[in-house]
C-alpha cells in the first residue's frame, strides 16, 4: 500500500475566495500575498489559478520572486518584506520587481548604482518592525523624488488587524493618511482581517494573504462571508490494532485506552507539518466522522481511536483539516493559528491541484 499523503489544493475555492474579498473592497486594486510558497500551497500553482484575474502578486523575498519569473509569471510582483541588500536591489532590476523599500541604505543603492525598478515606500506607523520613520519620510522622499512615479505606493502593516476593535487600528490608519498626504501618494495596509473587517483600511492595494487560503484570520469568524478552505490536507490509515483497557499508544505511552479500543495508524506525522504538540482529542475525519487523536505525533505517523467508527479499514482516507474540518479549529487545538499549520505543511507531501 502506497503512502497517501497529499495536500489537494482546491482551484474554485482560490479563486471563489479571490473574487468574494476584492467584492469587499471594490474601489482597490488587490496583490494576492504568495510568499513562504503561498502559506503552503505551492506558490507556482496558485499564481497559474490567479493567472488573468489578480493585478499582482507579493512574496517576502527577491529569491521567491525569481523562482515565480522562472516559472513563467509574468504579472507585477511586490517584495514586501526582504531585507533588501544590494543585490536584490540588483535582481530586482533584472527580474522586473517591484521593491518595498524600509530603510534609507536601499534608497542610497538604488540610487547611486542607477537601477530602474518600481520602487514603494514602507512608512513604520505603529508596528515598529519594519519601515522608515515618520519624521523622516517627507525629507527622504524630497531627496529620492527621481526614484519614485505616480505608481509608488506608501505602505504600512497593521499590528492588531485581526482585532479590529483595538484602538491602535484607527491610530495606525490616522498616521498613515496624513503622511500619504505629506508625500502625495497612494496608500497599501489591508491584509486580510483588515480587508474583511476595516473598511476605512481599504487603499490603493490590499494585499490578500490568509483569507485568499479560505482560512479564517479574524477572531470570532466574520459572519459575511463564507470563505472556501483551499487545502485538505490528507492521509491513509495504514494499520489497525485492538488495544486493551489500560495500554498505551505510542512514544512516551502518554496516552492510555480508557476501554478496548480500536486504534488506527495515520501515515502523516510531524515531519509532514502536522503538529507535534496537538494534544490527545485533536480532530480529524475518517469516513465522514470525527475520531481523536491519542498519544503523541510521531515523525511519520500519529494514532487515532476509531473504536466508534463503523467498518474503518486499511487504505481508508483520513482528513487532517480541510473541507469538512477546519484548519482553524486544529490551530485552535494545537495552541497556534492557521497561518503556522498551512506554512509548515513540508516539501514531503505532494501539493495536488484539483
Ligand atoms: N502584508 C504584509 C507586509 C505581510 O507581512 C502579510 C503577511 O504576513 C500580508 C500582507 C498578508 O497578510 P494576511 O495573510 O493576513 O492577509
Amino acid at each position: 500500500m502506497s503512502r497517501q499523503t497529499q495536500a489537494i489544493i482546491h482551484a474554485d475555492a482560490i479563486l471563489n475566495n479571490y473574487t468574494a474579498l476584492t467584492r469587499l473592497a471594490p474601489g482597490s486594486q488587490a496583490m494576492a500575498v504568495i510568499k513562504a510558497d503561498a502559506y503552503g500551497h505551492g506558490a507556482v500553482n496558485i499564481a497559474r489559478i490567479l493567472r488573468g484575474h489578480v493585478q499582482a502578486f507579493a512574496v517576502a523575498i527577491t529569491e521567491e520572486a525569481i523562482k515565480l519569473r522562472e516559472n513563467g509569471v509574468k504579472e507585477p510582483i511586490v517584495v514586501l518584506e526582504g531585507p533588501h541588500q544590494k543585490k536584490d536591489c540588483i535582481l530586482a532590476s533584472q527580474h522586473n520587481l517591484t521593491l518595498v523599500l524600509h530603510d534609507e541604505s536601499q534608497l542610497r543603492w538604488v540610487d547611486e548604482l542607477q537601477l530602474r525598478i518600481a520602487i514603494w515606500l514602507k512608512v513604520d506607523t505603529g508596528m515598529h518592525r519594519l519601515g522608515l520613520p515618520p519624521a523622516q519620510l517627507v525629507s527622504l522622499v524630497n531627496t529620492y523624488q527621481h526614484l519614485l512615479n505616480e505608481q509608488s505606493v506608501l505602505v504600512s502593516h497593521l499590528a492588531c488587524a485581526d482585532e479590529p476593535d483595538v484602538a491602535l487600528n484607527t491610530q495606525q490608519l490616522a498616521r498613515l493618511s496624513q503622511l500619504a498626504k505629506a508625500v502625495n501618494m497612494p496608500v497599501s495596509v489591508a491584509n486580510s482581517p483588515a480587508t474583511l473587517s476595516l473598511s476605512g483600511s481599504h487603499g490603493a492595494w490590499n494585499r490578500l494573504g490568509l483569507a485568499l487560503y479560505g482560512a479564517n484570520p479574524l477572531h470570532p469568524a466574520p459572519s459575511r462571508l463564507t470563505l472556501q478552505p483551499a487545502m485538505t490536507l490528507r492521509a491513509s490509515v495504514i494499520a489497525l490494532r485492538q488495544v486493551r483497557a489500560g495500554e498505551g499508544v505510542g512514544y512516551g505511552q502518554v496516552w492510555q485506552a480508557p476501554r478496548d479500543s480500536l486504534i488506527a495508524t495515520v501515515g502523516i506525522g510531524y515531519a509532514d507539518g502536522y503538529p507535534r504538540h496537538c494534544p490527545n482529542g485533536t480532530p480529524v475525519l475518517v469516513r465522514g466522522a470525527r475520531a481523536a487523536l491519542v498519544g503523541r505525533v510521531s515523525m511519520d505517523m500519529l494514532s487515532i481511536d476509531v473504536t466508534d467508527i463503523p467498518a474503518v479499514a486499511l487504505g481508508d482516507t483520513v482528513e487532517l483539516w480541510g473541507e469538512q474540518l477546519s484548519v482553524d479549529e486544529v490551530a485552535s487545538c494545537a495552541q497556534t493559528v492557521a497561518y503556522e499549520l498551512v506554512t509548515r505543511v513540508s516539501p514531503r507531501v505532494p501539493r495536488v491541484v484539483r
